[in-house]
This record gives C-alpha cells, sequence and structure tokens, in this order.
C-alpha cells in the first residue's frame, strides 16, 4: 500500500459518495435523522481537498490514511464520523507501526484494526445493523482470500463483495445501535445508511488496486 493507491483509493471513496449522497441520505430518513449522505459528503469533500495535489515525497500510506482519518472525526459529524473516521487513523497507524513485511498481509492488519476500532468504539456487535455489519465480514474476506493465495487486487475485490453482501445482509436486522435502535422493530426492512458508505469504501479500494 503505498501513499499512490492510498490517495487513489480516497479520491475514489469520495467519487462513490459524493455520486451516492442522496441515496445514503434516503436510508437514513428510514431509520434516522436523514443527514448520512450530508455527512459523509462533507466529510469526504474535505478529505479529497486535502489531497488536490500529490503529497509531498516521501508521505507515507498511513500518514494519508491517519490525516484522512483526523479530517472525517472533525468534518463529517454524527454518530459516523468518529467511528469511520477512528477506522481510516487505526488502519494509517498499523500500516505506519507493525512488524509485518508482507505490504498486503499489513493491509489485512489494517483492515482489522479499522474494524476492532469501530467496534472499541461503537461497542457494536454482529447483526446490531451498523457499519460493524459490513467491516466486519469485508476485512475477514481480504485475509481469507490472503490465506487462499490471493494477491491484493484480488483481495480487495473479496473484501468489496463480502461488503456489498454485508449492507444487503443488514436490511432484515433490528438496529441494536445508534439511532434506529430507537425504532426497535420499525427499523426492520431497510439497509443500514452506515454500512452502505462502508460499502462505498471498500469498493473504492477494489478499483484503485484495479486501477
Ligand atoms: P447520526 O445517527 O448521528 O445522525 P449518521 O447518520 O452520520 O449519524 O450515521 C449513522 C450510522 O452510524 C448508522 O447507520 C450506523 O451504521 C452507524 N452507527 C451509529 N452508531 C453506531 C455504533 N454504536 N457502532 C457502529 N456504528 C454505528
Ligand atoms: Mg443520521
Ligand atoms: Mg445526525
Amino acid at each position: 500500500m503505498d501513499s499512490e493507491l492510498t490517495r487513489a483509493w480516497l479520491l475514489n471513496a469520495a467519487l462513490l459518495i459524493e455520486r451516492e449522497k442522496d441515496r445514503l441520505t434516503q436510508l437514513d430518513l428510514a431509520i434516522g435523522d436523514g443527514d448520512h449522505g450530508v455527512n459523509m459528503q462533507r466529510g469526504f469533500s474535505a478529505v479529497a481537498a486535502g489531497l488536490a495535489e500529490p503529497p509531498p515525497a516521501g508521505t507515507t500510506a498511513g500518514q494519508l490514511l491517519v490525516t484522512a482519518g483526523t479530517t472525517l472525526v472533525s468534518t463529517v459529524g454524527g454518530a459516523s464520523g468518529p467511528l469511520f473516521g477512528g477506522a481510516f487513523r487505526a488502519l494509517g497507524k498499523t500500516l505506519d507501526t507493525a512488524a509485518e513485511p508482507d505490504d498486503t498481509r499489513l493491509l489485512a492488519d489494517g483492515l482489522n484494526a479499522a474494524r476492532d476500532s469501530i467496534q472499541r468504539m461503537g461497542a457494536a456487535q454482529p447483526g446490531d445493523k451498523t457499519m460493524y455489519d459490513v467491516y466486519g465480514p469485508a476485512a475477514e474476506a481480504f485475509g481469507h482470500a490472503l490465506c487462499d493465495g490471493a494477491g491484493p487486487r484480488a483481495a480487495a475485490r473479496a473484501a468489496a463483495e463480502a461488503a456489498d453482501e454485508g449492507v444487503r445482509a443488514t436490511e432484515p436486522m433490528q438496529a441494536r445501535r445508534g439511532r434506529a435502535s430507537y425504532l426497535g422493530l420499525r427499523s426492520v426492512g431497510h439497509q443500514d445508511p452506515g454500512a452502505a458508505s462502508a460499502a462505498l469504501i471498500f469498493q473504492a479500494l477494489a478499483t484503485a488496486m484495479e486501477a
């Protein structure tokens, strides 16, 4: 994971979120307060603005990810800002500090760290109908693909597919965390907005890897 690929990933994510912001807002109107698309668009456009120019030589992928995470924490707002921001910060810190010579294995560790950050901060369990229901399966799929001998591209594609499946799986769930949990059973039958955004982030990674 070098800084060029990281920049492409984050810029792709910003484009996807810009394109899908109305859908994200519609999802949040159904089971939340209808601000998720706007929240994410505000955050990722700030991240993209910071990456308008290629970063200075010597900037690591980890540094870019930590900076992006900090930007998300301070701009997205809501429940999702600290969760997504913390996830990117955890990923970036892992890339910069873990003692793992294999670059793709390191990314797998970083995605696990991102997932664990969300779990630690939000205390969601699998099946609680949150973004964790995407980060969990996607990080796991990435790791499994590597164990099966896949390279980084195929692993990222497997993660994106697991992420999409993870979003679909949130539809029949009853929300147990965040604002949607106030609806109780009425949260059933809608996809979780934060999960949908998380899937766009994994889609953006797979696309960046394939470019
Ligand atoms: P808010 O609910 O404050 O308006 P957003 O609409 O931006 O914030 O984000 C809502 C999303 O945040 C949810 O769809 C869910 O995926 C995620 N979320 C909320 N609380 C938690 C939590 N405790 N753990 C994990 N994810 C959560
Ligand atoms: Mg909301
Ligand atoms: Mg809100």
